[in-house]
């Protein structure tokens, strides 16, 4: 039998959009492909879920317990206006 478990966390995150101004998720990725460093961890946005289109500005965020992250502007956006 098999038994699923969804498990909700809460993280601490920390938004940094000044760390790579105007970097999109293509040229992320292909630099990172060029050294050849995976970058599936990256791939999602972790703040909605959603896998970036790779001329989607990236935004890094700093995840408590995880370490470095991406989100989008939109979640920028939501930062900015004090959502918690
Ligand atoms: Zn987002």
């Amino acid at each position: 039998m098999l038994i699923t478990k969804t498990v909700s966390k809460t993280y601490e995150v920390t938004f940094y959009p000044y760390v790579l101004p105007e970097m999109t998720w293509g040229e992320f990725r292909e630099s990172r492909e060029k050294n050849g460093i995976n970058s599936s961890k990256f791939k999602k946005r972790f703040c909605c879920n959603h896998a970036f289109a790779d001329d989607e500005r990236v935004i890094v965020i700093s995840v408590s317990s995880i370490g470095n992250r991406f989100a989008c502007k939109a979640c920028l956006a939501r930062e900015k206006d004090g959502a918690k």
